[in-house]
């Protein structure tokens, strides 16, 4: 398929207006996103932009563009509080856990591959890992540092803001102002390496019992977070190049930094759209192991969490993500998911009922398709509107069950055309696919082994170990292993 020029407008967020889209080396498309720091179980938060971000890949293919789209492994560098401080988030499960941090990023970044693969998430191009382009992070602090945009202090280096925001404006894409900013961090309590507070490690000198570390001209350390993203975008996808996305909390301080990185090294703005998905908040609030309602995607498809209802399959996540705009906040609860699946059932059937209808010799369908097909494609230009587009694939629906009560007639020809496009958008476009081996049985049975877990909890809160022991032995023999860990419970089917 050509390409339709100009016709798609996405909004950027940092000019925060909807721009047509112009590749800079059309068709050559380049694409970067933020992807996982590898140190737990993938959780909605997760599921969100590698489905957003998924939308966008497969529309700009489909659309005839020869896209690389980048999604970075974060294992190494990203701090516990996201800022200068604190222990590095894997390098601290690997402790708890007494594994080799790399054993940790493994596990979780296969974990995470299982997980995308099971909402069809097609896999990006390339999948560069922080700890593999150490190198490249070193050069360009060195070429910061060269440019007078950063400052050693104690075998670390920091980006200095407060000059670059002289003769740039740092917070241009969070719309921040950085003298507000100023007021308010000024105080600093002596001890501090950085000049100012604003100030940012793009390189951190390790403390002895760091374990993730690399000799560098300025001593042994490791990578500040923000530095990853500019030093591999900019390898794979050039200087500059066309979208950068990731979720809306990462605009400040992690896309702001990496805007300044890169101009302070090479001198460009790196990036011609910034794209940012909005976040997942469950039953009304914000997600977070802390508050108690902390599902990761294996919880939904498996329905083992005392807050899940039932078990949901991958294509409902992914039908329930889509039905909103990826620039609007999503919120997960049972009914909606239920609502979900219904509406994604129906438009399965829709789809399996378009092979046993009966073309009729009439020259006007009441349904006009080309329209149709038109108003869907609108939908996707218009900053890739999934929620648009899902309510013309319902008015199809409509139509197809009509033709199929011989309520209403089709003549071959807008037969044809409606069952193409109707599998392009839904398959092809959304990514939805028909889930093997869904059934009542699948559910209940998830719902049933909820139930023993309950029981066996029960049993061990009242010291009763044989009963505890006797539902674990027996599950074993049916090939269901139950694990406990600390968050309860789970079972595994081998
Ligand atoms: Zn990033």
């Amino acid at each position: 398929m050509a390409i339709k020029e100009n016709q798609l407008k996405l909004y950027n967020s940092l000019t925060r207006k909807k721009e047509s889209f112009e590749p800079i080396n059309s068709p050559h498309v380049g694409m970067y996103v933020c992807g996982p720091t590898v140190y737990g179980d993938a959780h909605l938060g997760h599921a969100r932009p590698a489905v957003a971000f998924d939308l966008v890949f497969r529309y700009l293919k489909h659309l005839g563009y020869k896209v690389r789209y980048v999604r970075n492994i974060t294992d190494v560098g990203h701090l516990e509080n996201d800022a200068d401080s604190g222990e590095d988030k894997i390098a601290k499960k690997a402790r708890l856990e007494e594994l080799e941090p790399m054993e940790i990023a493994q596990y979780y970044s296969d974990r995470y591959m299982d997980n995308m693969d099971a909402l069809n998430v097609l896999r990006p191009s390339i999948q560069p890992r922080a700890s593999g382009h150490i190198i490249e992070q070193m050069e360009m602090v060195k070429k910061i540092l060269d440019n007078g945009f950063a400052y050693k202090s104690n075998g670390s280096v920091y980006f200095d803001v407060v000059k670059y925001n002289k003769e740039h404006h740092y917070g241009k894409l969070s719309g921040r102002n950085i003298e507000d900013t100023l007021e308010n961090t000024r105080e600093l309590d002596g001890q501090s390496e950085k000049h100012d507070n604003v100030d940012f490690a793009i390189w951190k000198n390790a403390s002895p019992e760091h374990i993730m570390r690399w000799n560098s001209p300025w001593g042994s350390g490791f990578p500040g977070w923000h530095m990853e993203c500019s030093a591999m975008s900019s390898k794979y996808l050039g200087e500059t190049f066309d979208i950068h996305g990731g979720g809306m909390d990462l605009r400040f301080p992690h896309h702001e930094s990496e805007i300044a990185q890169s101009v302070a090294a090479n001198g460009k703005e790196p990036v011609k759209y910034w794209m940012h998905n909005n976040m997942v908040t469950i039953n009304g609030q914000k997600m977070g192991k802390s508050l108690g309602n902390f599902i990761i995607l294996d919880d939904f498809f498996s329905g083992n969490h005392e807050l899940l209802q039932q078990a949901f399959e991958p294509m409902t996540i992914r039908f329930f993500m889509l039905q909103a705009h990826y620039r609007s906040n999503v919120d997960f609860s049972n009914d909606a998911l239920i609502a979900a699946k219904k509406g994604f059932d129906k438009l399965m059937k829709a789809e399996e009922t378009l092979d046993k209808l009966n073309p009729q010799d009439v020259t006007e369908s009441a349904f006009d398709v080309n329209e149709w097909i038109n108003n869907c494609y609108s939908a996707l230009d218009d900053d890739f509107n999934s929620p648009v587009l899902i309510s013309y694939l319902f008015d199809a629906v409509k139509f197809i069950n009509s033709v199929n009560d011989a309520k209403v007639a089709i003549n071959i020809e807008s037969l044809d055309l409606l069952k193409k496009y109707f599998r392009t958008f839904v398959f092809d476009i959304l990514g939805l696919r028909k889930d093997e081996a869904v059934s009542g049985d699948s559910e209940l049975s998830a719902k049933l082994l909820g139930l023993m877990l309950k029981i066996r909890h029960e049993a061990k809160l009242n010291k009763d170990w044989a009963t505890a022991d006797n539902i674990r032995n027996k599950l074993t023999e049916m090939g269901i292993i139950i694990k406990d860990t600390k968050d309860g419970a789970v079972w595994e089917i081998v």
